[in-house]
C-alpha cells in the first residue's frame, strides 16, 4: 500500500519538538526573537507572514513584526536591516519575497548576517551547504529531508532525481540529498529526455511549477515522489506538480498536496531561529 507522508503530522511533531528546546531555553535565560520584515501589503505575502508569527506564538519565540509601506526604499529597508544585525535581542531576520519591483532583492538579501539569515539565502550560507559546514539551509529542501528521514526512508544509496534547479528548491535539495549520500541527478526546462531519467529516481523531488506535470509515465513502480509545487487548480483547489491520483497507484510513498511539503516549511524556519542562538553564541557562521 502506498504510504501518504503526513507533512502535517511531521511538522506538527518538530514544532513541539522546538517548543520543549524553546522552554529549555528560557529556563536558561535565553530569548529566542525572530524578526519578520514586509514590504507592502500582497496579500499572499501577509498570510504567509500570519503564518510564521502564529507559529512563532506556539512554540514560545517572540516575533517583531515590521509592516513597512509599499514606496518603503531601499536604503531605509537596509537601514533597518542594519540595525536588525547590530541588536543583540534578535536572533533571526526574515524579509518576505517578494519584494516591490524598485528594491533588489539580491542587495537586500546579501545584507542580512549571515547567522541571523534564518532562511538561508545569503551566498555565504549557500557555500556552507556547499562544502559541507554548518550554516543555515533554506527551509522547503531541508524539510523535505526530515519528511524523508521521519518517514523511514534510506536516502543514501539511492538514485535520487530533483526536477527544478531554483536557488531556494532544486540547487539546496540536491545537496542535501548528496550530503545524506544520495546518487543525485538535477533535471531542468533543458533536459533531454525527463521521462527517461525520473524514471531511474528510487526518490523524485519535484519543483518545477507547472500543475500536474509529472504524471504516472514519469515514474519508477515503488519510487518515493516529493511533490514540492503549490497551485489551485480549475475549481479553486490546492494541487502540486505531480498527477497525484495516477502517480500514488505507482509509488511507493507520495507527499500529497496540500498537507506534504507545505508545512514543513514553517516548522523548518522555527528550526532555524531555534539553530541561531546556538550559532551565534558559537560563532561559527558571522
Ligand atoms: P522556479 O520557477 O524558480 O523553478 C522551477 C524550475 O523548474 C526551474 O529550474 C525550471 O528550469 C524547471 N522547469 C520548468 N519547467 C520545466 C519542464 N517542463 N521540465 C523540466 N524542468 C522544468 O520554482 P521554485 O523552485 O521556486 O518552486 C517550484 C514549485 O514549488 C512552485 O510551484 C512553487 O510554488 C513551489 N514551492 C513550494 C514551497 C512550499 O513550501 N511548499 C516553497 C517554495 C516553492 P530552468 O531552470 O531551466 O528554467
Amino acid at each position: 500500500m502506498t504510504q501518504i507522508i503526513d507533512g502535517k503530522k511531521i511538522s506538527a511533531q518538530i514544532k513541539d519538538e522546538l517548543k520543549e528546546r524553546v522552554a529549555e531555553l528560557g529556563r536558561q535565560g535565553v530569548k529566542v526573537t525572530l524578526a519578520v520584515i514586509q514590504v507592502g501589503a500582497d496579500p499572499a505575502s501577509s498570510v504567509y507572514v500570519r503564518n510564521k508569527k502564529n507559529a512563532c506564538a506556539y512554540i514560545g519565540i517572540r516575533s517583531l513584526a515590521y509592516e513597512l509601506p509599499e514606496e518603503t526604499t531601499q536604503q531605509e529597508l537596509l537601514d533597518l536591516i542594519g540595525e536588525l544585525n547590530d541588536r543583540e535581542d534578535v536572533n533571526g531576520i526574515l524579509v518576505q519575497l517578494p519584494l516591490p519591483g524598485h528594491i533588489e532583492e539580491e542587495k537586500v538579501l546579501n545584507v542580512i548576517r549571515p547567522d541571523k539569515d534564518v532562511d538561508g539565502f545569503h551566498p555565504q550560507n549557500v557555500g556552507a551547504l556547499c562544502i559541507g559546514r554548518r550554516g543555515f539551509v533554506s527551509c522547503t529542501p531541508a524539510g523535505i529531508i526530515q519528511l524523508l528521514k521521519r518517514s523511514g526512508i534510506e536516502i543514501a544509496g539511492k538514485e535520487c532525481v530533483v526536477v527544478g534547479r531554483s536557488n531556494i528548491v532544486g540547487k539546496p535539495m540536491a545537496l542535501l540529498l548528496l550530503r545524506e549520500n544520495g546518487t543525485v541527478t538535477v533535471a531542468h526546462s533543458r533536459t533531454k529526455d525527463l521521462k527517461e531519467i525520473t524514471k531511474r529516481a528510487d526518490i523524485l523531488v519535484v519543483a518545477v511549477g507547472r500543475p500536474r506535470m509529472i504524471t504516472s509515465d514519469y515514474v519508477k513502480e515503488g519510487a518515493v515522489v516529493i511533490d514540492v509545487g503549490i497551485h489551485r487548480n480549475e475549481e479553486n483547489k490546492l494541487c502540486g506538480d505531480v498527477d497525484y491520483e495516477s502517480v500514488a497507484e505507482k509509488c511507493s510513498a507520495i507527499t500529497p498536496v496540500p498537507g506534504g511539503v507545505g508545512p514543513m516549511t514553517i516548522a523548518m524556519l522555527m528550526n532555524n531561529c531555534v539553530e541561531s542562538v546556538a550559532l551565534q553564541q558559537s560563532g561559527k557562521v558571522s
